[in-house]
């Protein structure tokens, strides 16, 4: 087992993997940031991009198929060494519950590693929604991406409600100014989306005609 980037060389620790998780329909410099700042600020080893396959609670009817977002993310994480995407989430049936992920990804790494669970904050507002919300919280640190001046009032009623303190940390991150949601709007309206995304996801949503 690889050692943890900061242990003492011959020390043998508990993996930290990050786990980005997200829709990436389509994946932009705003995610990039948050798991580039995650993976610093806590000391991970890696950052797992995981798609999702079929979003459990997506509200917009028109998600790019699975196996498109999933290329989107091999593309854009393609020069980072410490970045690595995952099919687990885009290969399993039916609609796609965090719980399973960790569950999964418990059994493949026993007890060799810990997960940072990362994602946006307003995805994690939703948690009490979310299939065994408190078997997640209890098997993962949270790490909630905000974009500056967000509230978070809204957690402490989260908190009360769940009986359990969740290991939630939250990460400010300026380039979540970018989302996804924009960058399909601005395409459908014919506004340019170039520096908002790696140029190889840019040239591949151009080529593809997605989001027109
Ligand atoms: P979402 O509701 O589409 O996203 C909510 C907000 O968070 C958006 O502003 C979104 O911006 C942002 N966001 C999403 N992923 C992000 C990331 N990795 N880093 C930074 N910001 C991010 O959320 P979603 O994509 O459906 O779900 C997010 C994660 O939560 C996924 O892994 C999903 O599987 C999990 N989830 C699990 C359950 C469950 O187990 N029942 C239910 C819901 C969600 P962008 O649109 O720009 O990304």
């Amino acid at each position: 087992m690889k050692n943890s980037r900061h242990d003492a060389p011959g020390t043998r620790h508990l993996l930290k993997i990050g786990l980005m998780g997200g829709t990436f329909d389509p994946i932009h410099y705003g995610h990039l940031v948050t798991a580039e700042q995650a993976y610093h600020t806590f000391g991970l080893d890696s950052v797992i991009f995981m798609p999702a396959g079929t979003p459990a609670l997506k509200h917009h009817p028109e998600i790019l198929p699975r196996e498109q977002r999933f290329i989107m993310t091999v593309i854009a994480t393609s020069n980072s060494n410490h970045f690595e995407v995952s099919r687990l989430e885009i290969d399993r049936p039916g609609p796609t519950y965090t719980v399973d992920t960790l569950m999964e990804l418990k059994d493949i790494y026993k007890d060799q590693a810990e997960f940072y669970f990362i994602t946006g904050a307003d995805a994690i507002l939703d948690i009490l929604a979310w299939r065994d919300a408190k078997k997640v919280i209890m098997n993962a640190n949270i790490i909630a991406a905000t974009r500056p001046g967000y509230d978070l009032v809204h957690f402490e009623q989260v908190e009360k409600k769940l009986n359990i303190k969740p290991k939630v940390h939250f990460l400010e991150v300026s380039a979540l100014a970018i989302s996804s949601t924009d960058i399909r709007r601005r395409v459908k309206q014919k506004k340019p989306i170039r520096y908002l995304l790696p140029d190889g996801v840019y040239r591949y949503i151009m080529k593809k005609g997605f989001y027109v």
